[in-house]
């Protein structure tokens, strides 16, 4: 078996992402199973010793379930209305699902110029090592109802992806797990490219890798495969790894930290960045 999936057994604190495509079913309804599932492997690892940091998308399509709406809006002030009313829907279903399982958990919400100003940055931080040390999964999102990038002015992280690269940089994580529509990186767009075959393990984000990306596969997708290998490439910068898989069935987290192959692993080749 390959080595760096073994290395994998070793992380403790790890960032896991979740996209709304796993929280959702088709129908817009909350993928009650899926959010059960998470809730009981992440409570489950907390109980074995690990540090655990969730990103959660889904507050707008939590919100639009709310108000029994099929279209997301196209106007800000709505789509921030829907965000605000989605969030509540969405933790308070964590909170259930959770204290289930005995585990307390927080919410953070964050907007690009929280993380990018330095007095912010090291607050945010703070925050978070103080929650990680109390045993409490702290469940961030973007400050959808106040994000607006303006000229001089930019809070929106872009999407989710970019947000829990950011998050694992900043608690200086050994892993992000990125929960998505699909199992993984393929040699071209599955859904479009029945030939697509899954490459278990990047080392470098070259310009062949990336010439195999696509956009987002779903009405509920937002990055698609170009951003989740910029979040690789930032990663490689901090020397960390990132697994790629579906997020429907998140029992999996607990097989890639077995060092099973599930999934992309995107891991830099050894002494890759040797200027860190
Ligand atoms: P999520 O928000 O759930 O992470 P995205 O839609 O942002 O989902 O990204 C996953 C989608 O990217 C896949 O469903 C697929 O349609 C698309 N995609 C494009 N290129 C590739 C590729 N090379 N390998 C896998 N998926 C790809």
């Amino acid at each position: 078996m390959n080595n760096s999936r073994q290395e994998l057994k070793n992380a403790k604190r790890i960032v896991i992402k979740i996209g709304t495509s796993s929280l959702l079913h088709e129908n817009g309804l909350l993928n009650l199973r899926t959010i059960d599932q998470l809730a009981f492997v992440l409570s489950t690892l907390m109980n074995e010793g690990k540090e655990i940091v969730l990103v959660s998308s889904g507050a707008i399509g939590a919100g639009l379930q709310k108000l029994n709406l099929t279209k997301r809006p196209t106007s800000i002030p709505e789509q921030q209305a829907i965000a605000a009313i989605g969030q509540i829907v969405l933790m308070n279903t964590y909170s259930s699902r959770f204290s289930s399982y005995g585990q307390d958990i927080a919410q953070v919400l964050l907007t690009r110029d929280v993380v990018e100003y330095p007095t912010s940055r090291l607050n945010v931080v703070n925050a978070m090592e103080e929650l990680l040390q109390r045993g409490i999964i702290p469940i961030i999102n973007e400050n959808d109802t106040v994000s607006v990038d303006e000229l001089e002015h930019e809070t929106k992280f872009g999407d989710n992806d970019k947000l829990s690269a950011i998050v694992s940089i900043l608690v200086e994580a050994d892993l992000l797990i990125m929960l998505s529509d699909i199992d993984g990186f393929y040699s071209a767009n599955p859904k479009l490219d029945d030939s697509a075959v899954l490459i278990s393990e990047v080392n470098e984000i070259t310009q062949s890798i990336e010439n195999l990306a696509g956009e987002a596969g779903s009405r509920f997708g937002t990055g698609g495969m170009h951003s989740k290998l910029e979040c690789a490439k930032q990663l490689f910068e901090h020397n960390q790894a990132m697994v790629l898989t579906r997020g429907k069935h998140p029992k999996t987290i607990f097989d890639i930290l077995k060092g099973q192959a599930v999934g992309t692993l995107f891991i830099q080749a050894e002494g890759g960045n040797e200027n860190e």
